[in-house]
């Protein structure tokens, strides 16, 4: 069970640089792509450029599709399901690799703009499992659109180039913290005070006492916003804006192995998901990667997991293969084989007592799998079968991809869950799988880069042979 660290395959040299080259596509990609938005109109246009065919498009030509073709669907503007198409009919069921693009953050408010005591904020409701007491005192940007009611919309992206202002959450000076202190670190900072700083100077004050307004350093924010972006305070209503850690994510440690970056989970999967799918020519079966929005809060909603979407992509996919009827999709679905991706809990030295030595995941150990997660007692989790599990063995062995098996913790230290049940429902052969982060759920997590290249590997591996 003594698994060898995955980076004595990779000696210095053209070897070693594979694995950094990878990475360093990744370190970018990452630093570019921190909202679900982003990720998907980046990697959207990255497919159409290696040929991938808008579905929609497609459909309303009525084309036909046949073995090698490329499809992309996207999820308005917030997932995609990308297919290539296999050999076998669709009925015989697709190899899919799944994961997440949505991640822990502050969202603003309907509402989010007010003064107090000459300080413009704006108002945040967290999204995601975050410990709050992480997001205060630090450099922050904000990314979203703004949908204005004549039907434009403004793309916003402040915070991360060089030039850029950075907001944040401020937190208690140590020397009036006696009561904060004494606090439950769930409450030291509470999900009502993560406010956002955004401006301090008032606009100059009217003449005509008709036109004077209360609020000055709002009313010049909003002046600011009018400017630059067009939009006035009701545009908020519209809007979705995400406060993400401003910044590039970083190589991390001397012997730069690790990524310290903003949302790794899940992206640290989806990118080398989507990377696979590049790969992969006239597979055997058809390919699948699909890229789901809202797996933080629970994969609800239209662009999360728990959407029809993905099942009505299959439905036109399989029409233009003119292999379309209900029981065939339902076959397709039936016979399919999903890794389902998400990152698993890092052993960490400074925390060994959560976790059983054993049964964890360590970096420089490659692709994990999680037969389950759950929590007490395996709850809420989609239990790999063992027949699935010894499949998945074997492709990885005869691929040479290093891979591990861990559980999330110790039993009964905690738990979570993924999108895996939920491709489950439709009595596929589903198991979790991913890369191993420390720091989860942190404005800065970190992964390691072998470990993120065996991924990848190991998703190659898994559409070609599975
Ligand atoms: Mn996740
Ligand atoms: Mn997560």
């Amino acid at each position: 069970m003594d698994k060898k660290n995955a980076w004595e395959k990779y000696p210095q040299g053209a070897k070693r640089n594979k694995v950094y080259k990878f990475a360093e596509e990744y370190r970018q990609f990452i630093s570019a792509c921190k909202t679900e938005r982003e990720c998907t109109g980046a990697l959207y246009e990255k497919a159409i450029e290696a040929g991938y065919k808008d579905l929609d498009k497609l459909i309303e030509k009525k084309a036909s599709v046949k073995a090698g073709d490329k499809i992309i669907a996207n999820n308005m503007g917030k997932g995609l399901a990308l297919f290539v198409v296999g050999k076998k009919s669709m009925e015989k069921g697709m190899n899919i690799l799944g994961a997440h693009i949505d991640s822990p953050r502050l969202d603003l408010k309907q509402v989010p703009l007010y003064e107090d005591t000459e300080m413009a904020m704006l108002d945040t409701h967290y999204y995601g499992g975050v410990k709050k007491y992480q997001w205060v005192t630090l450099p922050l940007a904000l990314h979203g659109v703004i949908c204005k009611k004549d039907g434009t919309t403004v793309t916003v992206n402040i915070g991360d180039k060089p030039e850029d202002p950075v907001f944040g959450v401020s937190d208690l000076l140590i020397h009036l913290s006696g009561d904060q202190m004494e606090k439950k670190a769930a409450k030291v900072i509470e999900g009502e005070s993560l406010d956002l700083l955004i401006g301090s100077i008032p606009a100059p004050e009217e003449e005509d006492e008709k036109k004077a307004v209360k609020d000055r350093v709002k009313a010049n924010i909003l002046t600011i916003l009018s400017e630059e972006y067009g939009v006035e305070e009701d545009d908020f209503l519209s809007a979705e804006i995400e406060v993400v850690p401003a910044g590039e994510a970083r190589d991390y440690g001397l012997d730069r192995s690790m990524i310290m970056g903003y949302g790794h989970d899940d992206r640290v999967c989806a990118y080398p998901s989507f990377m696979a799918m590049l790969e992969m020519k006239k597979p055997e079966y058809t390919s699948v990667c699909l890229l789901v929005d809202k797996e933080e809060i629970g994969s609800v909603g239209a662009s999360g997991m728990e959407s029809r979407f993905f099942e009505n992509c299959v439905a036109e996919v399989m029409n233009l293969a003119g292999e379309y009827s209900e029981l065939a999709v339902r076959r397709a679905l039936k016979n399919s084989k999903v890794l389902s991706s998400d990152v698993s809990a890092a052993f960490d030295p400074n925390y060994p007592s959560v976790m059983e030595k054993r049964n964890a995941a360590y970096f420089g150990k490659g692709l994990v799998f999680n037969k389950y997660t759950g929590s007490r007692g395996k709850a809420g989790s989609n239990d790999a079968n063992a027949e699935y599990m010894a499949k998945l063995r074997r492709i990885m062995d005869d691929a040479d991809v290093s891979f591990q098996t861990a559980e999330l913790g110790k039993v009964d230290q905690g738990g979570g869950g993924t999108i895996a049940y939920i491709l489950a429902n439709y009595d596929m052969n589903v198991i979790d799988s991913g890369v191993a982060v420390l720091n989860m759920h942190a404005p800065w997590e970190i992964i390691s880069k072998v470990d993120l290249y065996e991924a990848f590997l190991g998703y190659v591996a898994f559409l070609k042979e599975a």
